[in-house]
Protein backbone atom coordinates (compact mmCIF):
# COMPACT_ATOMS: atom_id res chain seq x y z
CA UNK A 1 0.00 0.00 0.00
CA UNK A 2 1.27 3.36 -0.85
CA UNK A 3 2.00 5.87 1.76
CA UNK A 4 0.55 9.25 1.71
CA UNK A 5 -2.12 8.37 -0.62
CA UNK A 6 -4.91 10.29 0.60
CA UNK A 7 -7.28 7.14 -0.16
CA UNK A 8 -5.40 4.76 1.87
CA UNK A 9 -5.37 6.52 5.09
CA UNK A 10 -8.75 5.10 7.26
CA UNK A 11 -10.79 1.66 7.46
CA UNK A 12 -13.75 2.21 9.34
CA UNK A 13 -14.94 -1.12 9.21
CA UNK A 14 -13.18 -3.99 10.45
CA UNK A 15 -14.05 -7.07 12.84
CA UNK A 16 -12.20 -8.49 15.40
CA UNK A 17 -12.35 -11.88 17.09
CA UNK A 18 -15.14 -10.90 19.05
CA UNK A 19 -17.51 -10.96 16.30
CA UNK A 20 -17.65 -14.80 15.94
CA UNK A 21 -16.86 -15.03 12.42
CA UNK A 22 -13.19 -12.86 12.36
CA UNK A 23 -9.84 -13.92 13.15
CA UNK A 24 -7.85 -11.62 15.02
CA UNK A 25 -7.91 -9.75 17.94
CA UNK A 26 -7.66 -5.67 18.24
CA UNK A 27 -3.80 -5.68 19.05
CA UNK A 28 -3.44 -7.93 15.61
CA UNK A 29 -5.50 -5.82 13.56
CA UNK A 30 -3.98 -2.29 15.20
CA UNK A 31 -0.89 -3.91 13.85
CA UNK A 32 -1.21 -4.65 10.72
CA UNK A 33 -3.05 -1.63 10.44
CA UNK A 34 0.33 0.32 11.17
CA UNK A 35 2.21 -2.00 8.82
CA UNK A 36 0.28 -1.05 6.51
CA UNK A 37 0.60 2.86 6.97
CA UNK A 38 -3.52 3.21 7.99
CA UNK A 39 -3.87 6.50 9.89
CA UNK A 40 -6.87 5.31 11.50
CA UNK A 41 -8.96 2.37 11.78
CA UNK A 42 -12.60 1.57 13.13
CA UNK A 43 -12.96 -1.57 15.09
CA UNK A 44 -16.48 -2.34 14.73
CA UNK A 45 -17.72 -5.81 15.73
CA UNK A 46 -21.42 -6.99 14.69
CA UNK A 47 -24.18 -5.93 17.33
CA UNK A 48 -25.41 -8.81 19.60
CA UNK A 49 -28.74 -9.78 17.73
CA UNK A 50 -26.27 -11.32 15.01
CA UNK A 51 -26.00 -15.13 15.87
CA UNK A 52 -22.46 -15.77 17.50
CA UNK A 53 -22.15 -12.15 17.88
CA UNK A 54 -20.30 -10.35 20.98
CA UNK A 55 -22.35 -9.80 24.53
CA UNK A 56 -23.80 -6.24 24.78
CA UNK A 57 -21.27 -5.31 27.66
CA UNK A 58 -18.27 -5.83 25.40
CA UNK A 59 -18.97 -2.70 24.32
CA UNK A 60 -18.48 -0.91 27.19
CA UNK A 61 -14.59 -1.50 25.98
CA UNK A 62 -14.42 1.20 23.62
CA UNK A 63 -13.28 3.82 26.81
CA UNK A 64 -10.66 1.32 27.98
CA UNK A 65 -9.13 0.90 24.42
CA UNK A 66 -5.72 3.32 24.28
CA UNK A 67 -6.64 6.01 21.06
CA UNK A 68 -3.73 5.07 19.47
CA UNK A 69 -1.67 2.16 19.06
CA UNK A 70 1.33 1.28 17.09
CA UNK A 71 0.84 4.18 15.93
CA UNK A 72 -2.39 4.14 14.44
CA UNK A 73 -5.42 5.99 15.60
CA UNK A 74 -7.85 3.57 17.15
CA UNK A 75 -11.68 4.27 16.87
CA UNK A 76 -13.60 1.65 18.55
CA UNK A 77 -17.21 1.36 17.59
CA UNK A 78 -20.04 -1.39 16.53
CA UNK A 79 -21.64 -2.47 13.46
CA UNK A 80 -25.02 -2.43 14.74
CA UNK A 81 -27.98 -4.35 13.21
CA UNK A 82 -30.99 -2.04 11.76
CA UNK A 83 -34.46 -3.69 12.45
CA UNK A 84 -37.20 -3.65 10.41
CA UNK A 85 -38.95 -0.64 12.46
CA UNK A 86 -35.27 0.96 12.22
CA UNK A 87 -34.00 0.53 15.71
CA UNK A 88 -30.37 -0.78 16.18
CA UNK A 89 -29.57 -3.55 18.40
CA UNK A 90 -27.13 -1.60 20.92
CA UNK A 91 -28.42 0.75 23.96
CA UNK A 92 -28.38 4.18 24.28
CA UNK A 93 -25.77 3.87 27.14
CA UNK A 94 -23.16 2.04 25.42
CA UNK A 95 -24.08 3.40 22.00
CA UNK A 96 -22.50 7.05 23.73
CA UNK A 97 -19.34 5.25 25.02
CA UNK A 98 -18.92 4.38 21.30
CA UNK A 99 -16.32 6.23 19.05
CA UNK A 100 -18.10 5.46 16.07
CA UNK A 101 -21.43 3.91 15.27
CA UNK A 102 -22.09 2.30 11.74
CA UNK A 103 -25.12 0.17 10.95
CA UNK A 104 -26.37 -2.23 8.44
CA UNK A 105 -29.49 -4.47 7.59
CA UNK A 106 -28.02 -8.19 8.29
CA UNK A 107 -29.94 -11.46 8.66
CA UNK A 108 -30.93 -11.53 11.96
CA UNK A 109 -33.89 -12.24 14.08
CA UNK A 110 -34.67 -8.99 14.08
CA UNK A 111 -34.69 -8.47 10.56
CA UNK A 112 -37.41 -10.99 8.56
CA UNK A 113 -36.22 -12.51 4.75
CA UNK A 114 -37.71 -11.73 1.98
CA UNK A 115 -38.26 -8.06 2.96
CA UNK A 116 -39.66 -5.28 -0.29
CA UNK A 117 -37.69 -2.73 -1.65
CA UNK A 118 -40.17 -0.29 0.32
CA UNK A 119 -39.45 -1.92 3.87
CA UNK A 120 -35.62 -2.02 3.56
CA UNK A 121 -35.64 1.74 2.89
CA UNK A 122 -37.96 2.51 5.35
CA UNK A 123 -35.78 0.58 8.07
CA UNK A 124 -32.88 2.35 6.72
CA UNK A 125 -33.98 6.05 6.33
CA UNK A 126 -35.27 5.70 10.15
CA UNK A 127 -32.57 4.19 11.49
CA UNK A 128 -30.38 7.16 9.78
CA UNK A 129 -32.79 9.31 12.01
CA UNK A 130 -30.71 7.86 15.28
CA UNK A 131 -28.05 10.30 16.52
CA UNK A 132 -25.83 7.74 17.26
CA UNK A 133 -25.33 6.00 13.46
CA UNK A 134 -22.76 7.34 11.51
CA UNK A 135 -22.36 5.16 8.74
CA UNK A 136 -24.61 2.70 6.75
CA UNK A 137 -23.01 -0.10 5.69
CA UNK A 138 -23.44 -1.90 2.86
CA UNK A 139 -26.66 0.11 1.62
CA UNK A 140 -27.52 -2.04 -1.43
CA UNK A 141 -27.12 -5.67 -0.94
CA UNK A 142 -28.79 -8.28 -3.43
CA UNK A 143 -30.50 -9.64 -0.35
CA UNK A 144 -31.91 -6.50 1.09
CA UNK A 145 -32.74 -4.16 -1.71
CA UNK A 146 -33.71 -0.66 -1.69
CA UNK A 147 -34.27 2.78 -3.30
CA UNK A 148 -30.88 3.99 -3.86
CA UNK A 149 -32.67 7.18 -4.75
CA UNK A 150 -34.47 7.45 -1.40
CA UNK A 151 -31.46 6.56 0.92
CA UNK A 152 -29.27 8.96 -0.75
CA UNK A 153 -31.38 11.98 -0.21
CA UNK A 154 -31.88 10.64 3.22
CA UNK A 155 -28.53 10.63 4.09
CA UNK A 156 -27.67 14.04 3.52
CA UNK A 157 -31.04 15.08 4.94
CA UNK A 158 -29.86 13.06 8.61
CA UNK A 159 -25.92 13.74 8.19
CA UNK A 160 -25.27 9.66 7.75
CA UNK A 161 -22.29 8.35 6.06
CA UNK A 162 -22.98 6.34 3.04
CA UNK A 163 -20.17 3.40 2.83
CA UNK A 164 -19.01 1.62 -0.63
CA UNK A 165 -18.18 -1.70 0.92
CA UNK A 166 -15.26 -3.00 -0.90
CA UNK A 167 -16.09 -7.03 0.51
CA UNK A 168 -19.29 -7.13 -1.34
CA UNK A 169 -17.23 -6.37 -4.48
CA UNK A 170 -14.90 -9.43 -2.94
CA UNK A 171 -17.61 -11.96 -2.93
CA UNK A 172 -21.31 -10.84 -4.61
CA UNK A 173 -20.07 -8.63 -7.56
CA UNK A 174 -22.63 -8.82 -9.37
CA UNK A 175 -24.03 -7.02 -11.98
CA UNK A 176 -27.51 -5.73 -9.97
CA UNK A 177 -24.74 -4.67 -6.76
CA UNK A 178 -22.55 -2.87 -9.46
CA UNK A 179 -25.68 -0.91 -11.25
CA UNK A 180 -26.74 -0.13 -7.80
CA UNK A 181 -24.04 0.89 -6.30
CA UNK A 182 -22.83 2.96 -9.40
CA UNK A 183 -26.25 4.69 -9.00
CA UNK A 184 -25.48 5.76 -5.37
CA UNK A 185 -21.73 7.39 -6.17
CA UNK A 186 -23.11 9.12 -9.01
CA UNK A 187 -26.09 10.63 -7.31
CA UNK A 188 -23.63 11.66 -4.28
CA UNK A 189 -21.21 13.21 -6.94
CA UNK A 190 -24.51 14.98 -7.82
CA UNK A 191 -24.55 16.36 -4.56
CA UNK A 192 -20.95 16.75 -3.84
CA UNK A 193 -21.77 14.32 -1.37
CA UNK A 194 -18.91 12.35 0.34
CA UNK A 195 -18.77 8.97 1.12
CA UNK A 196 -16.48 6.36 2.50
CA UNK A 197 -15.23 2.98 1.11
CA UNK A 198 -14.20 0.29 3.59
CA UNK A 199 -12.97 -2.95 3.28
CA UNK A 200 -15.48 -5.06 6.15
CA UNK A 201 -12.25 -6.70 7.25
CA UNK A 202 -12.60 -10.17 8.88
CA UNK A 203 -9.03 -11.20 8.86
CA UNK A 204 -6.03 -8.82 9.19
CA UNK A 205 -4.85 -9.07 5.20
CA UNK A 206 -8.20 -7.38 4.20
CA UNK A 207 -7.57 -4.32 5.97
CA UNK A 208 -7.56 -1.60 4.21
CA UNK A 209 -8.98 -2.89 0.94
CA UNK A 210 -10.81 -0.42 -1.44
CA UNK A 211 -9.30 -2.14 -5.04
CA UNK A 212 -12.11 -4.42 -5.67
CA UNK A 213 -14.77 -1.49 -5.10
CA UNK A 214 -12.36 0.87 -7.26
CA UNK A 215 -11.96 -1.27 -9.81
CA UNK A 216 -15.59 -2.50 -10.31
CA UNK A 217 -17.13 1.25 -9.88
CA UNK A 218 -16.36 4.78 -11.69
CA UNK A 219 -15.19 6.83 -8.40
CA UNK A 220 -14.46 10.39 -8.27
CA UNK A 221 -11.20 10.00 -6.14
CA UNK A 222 -12.20 13.82 -4.03
CA UNK A 223 -14.95 12.12 -2.64
CA UNK A 224 -13.83 9.37 -0.75
CA UNK A 225 -13.46 10.99 2.75
CA UNK A 226 -9.55 11.21 4.06
CA UNK A 227 -8.42 10.87 7.82
CA UNK A 228 -9.09 14.93 7.93
CA UNK A 229 -12.49 14.23 6.67
CA UNK A 230 -13.87 11.73 9.02
CA UNK A 231 -12.34 13.33 11.96
CA UNK A 232 -14.18 16.88 11.28
CA UNK A 233 -17.54 15.10 10.09
CA UNK A 234 -17.23 12.45 13.32
CA UNK A 235 -16.36 15.84 16.02
CA UNK A 236 -19.23 18.22 14.43
CA UNK A 237 -21.89 15.37 14.67
CA UNK A 238 -21.78 14.59 17.89
CA UNK A 239 -19.80 14.96 21.25
CA UNK A 240 -17.22 12.20 21.49
CA UNK A 241 -15.11 12.02 24.68
CA UNK A 242 -12.13 10.36 23.21
CA UNK A 243 -11.68 12.20 20.18
CA UNK A 244 -11.89 15.50 21.70
CA UNK A 245 -9.55 15.12 24.59
CA UNK A 246 -6.44 13.92 22.11
CA UNK A 247 -7.22 16.19 19.08
ZN1 LIG B 1 -22.39 -5.83 7.52
ZN1 LIG C 1 -19.21 -5.92 8.66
Amino acid sequence: MKKNNPLNEIDLHVHSVVSGHAANTIYELAREASRKNLKLIAITDHGPSLDGGPDKSYFWLAVKVPLFLYKTQILMGCEANIALNGSIDLDKNFCEMQDIIIAGIHDVPTYPKNTSVRQNTNAIIKCMKNKYVDIITHPYRESFPVDVKAIVKASIENNVLLEVNDSIFRLEHTSKTIKNTQKMVDMLKSYSRKFVINSDTHIANELGLKQNAMNALNINHNLVMTHKDILKFLLEKRYRPKLKCKN
